[in-house]
């Protein structure tokens, strides 16, 4: 067993780190006061090749697979959730569908320019009546000469108002539902029938957009279906599988982040004539959270690994979803608890941190769903 980074993937670490020190850390309070990630932002990574960072070089991107990936999520995700959210629901949901199921001629039309940056992606699945129960869309495409038309709404869609393209999935047979009846397009935009209804106001992540979608007889060329007709339902969850790992690497880099900016606090903080680290009550907090993120590196790189390895990673990936994400918050609280009144004020970046950590157990699939997918493996595939 090898548990060391390549010396590639170590440099990327470093040079991720620094973006963010210098370009996001400092404007994080702002992207979530305003609402805002600002798209020159965006534009700054993707000079520095990290939109297209897990994809083939001939795709556009580094080549540097899931575990460089989620080295890129841990660092961003340091700094601004907001920022890592935009571009991971850009890079893990939009770009892996396209990736993973799209024609050559899908790939070098979308791909490329999705992971030089010079479009911007989203992923349309969920639907008001349809969350947990994505199979249960009510979106259609019908099938008119050429074309296929779209008719439906969509809800929650990160990015949806700002994204070029969108990994979108309808109905096209509903006898058949997720076995069958569901198929993924590829759609841009610009084309007429696609409109963007509300923007959600959010407890947390609030620099990343969170908008409706609306498609009415918006014409889609037969072309643009995504993977194979009627497998649309595959191609999401496979894609979600990766997306979740991401999601883990995101909550190492989030939960790093509060322990050095507690054990900062721990040091410097002074009551009843000494500092606060030195009460066995702080250490304990400081001891479980890195105890926490030992066990959040370890699962979520070695499902990495076994995704770049090519080997079945399901239920791994739901896995390091389910418990990074409940660890983050075990974290988070932990490091309010720490700052104590200060951690709770605005002016210190614990509060941010609070809010933003709760999606995690929310979207890809809520950890009760997780949980289904862990004991159904585990169920299908005999004893531990
Ligand atoms: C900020 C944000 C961004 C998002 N971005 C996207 C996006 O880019 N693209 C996209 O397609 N979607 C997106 N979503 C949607 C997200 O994936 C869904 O919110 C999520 O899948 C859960 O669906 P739901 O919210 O409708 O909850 P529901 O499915 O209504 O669930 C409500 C509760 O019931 C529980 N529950 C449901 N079914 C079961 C069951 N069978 N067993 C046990 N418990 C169950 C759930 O776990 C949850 O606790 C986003 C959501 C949010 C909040």
């Amino acid at each position: 067993m090898d548990f060391t980074f390549s010396e590639e993937h170590n440099m990327l670490r470093d040079m991720v780190r620094k973006f963010t020190a210098n370009e996001i850390k400092p404007l994080a309070a702002k992207i979530d006061k305003e609402h805002k990630v600002p798209r020159e932002l965006i534009n700054k990574a993707a000079e520095l090749g990290l939109l297209g960072l897990p994809f083939p070089e001939k795709y556009g991107g580094a080549g540097m697979g899931e575990i460089g990936y989620c080295i890129m999520l841990e660092e961003l995700s340091r700094g601004c959730a907001s920022t890592a959210v935009t571009i991971g629901a850009h890079i893990s949901l939009c770009s892996t569908a396209i990736y993973l199921d799209g024609t050559e001629e899908q790939k070098q039309k979308y791909l490329v320019p999705l992971a030089q940056g010079k479009m911007l992606g989203a992923f349309g699945l969920t639907e008001p009546q349809a969350g947990s129960d994505a199979a249960a869309i009510e979106t259609t495409a019908v099938r008119d000469g050429d074309y296929f038309v779209i008719n439906g709404s969509k809800i929650w869609i990160t990015n949806g108002d700002i994204a070029d393209v969108i990994v979108l999935f309808a109905v096209t047979d509903k006898a058949l539902r997720a076995h069958g009846g569901v198929t993924a397009f590829i759609i841009e935009t610009k084309t007429k029938g696609f409109s963007v209804g509300k923007i959600e106001e959010k407890m947390g992540i609030r620099g990343s957009s969170t908008a409706e979608l609306i498609f009415q007889d918006m014409r889609v060329p037969k072309e643009n279906v995504l993977g194979q007709f009627g497998a649309g339902f595959i191609t999401a969850m496979k894609t979600l599988d990766i997306a979740r790992l991401s999601l883990a690497a995101g909550c190492i880099g989030a939960s790093k982040e509060l322990l050095n900016l507690s054990m900062d606090f721990a040091k410097k903080r002074k009551q009843f004539g000494k500092p606060i680290g030195e009460f066995q009550a702080v250490q304990w907090m400081l001891a479980e959270m890195a105890a926490e993120i030992y066990a959040m590196e370890s699962m979520t790189y070695r499902a990495a690994w076994m995704c770049d390895s090519n080997i079945r990673f399901s239920k791994e990936s739901a896995i390091c979803k389910m418990y990074c994400s409940e660890a983050l918050d075990r974290i988070v609280d932990k490091a309010m608890q720490i700052h104590g009144g200060l951690g709770y004020m605005a002016d210190y970046p614990i509060e941010r941190f609070y809010r933003d950590a709760r999606i995690n157990r929310i979207f890809e699939g809520t950890n009760e769903i997780q949980r289904m997918v862990i004991a159904e493996s585990l169920l299908k595939g005999g004893l531990y």
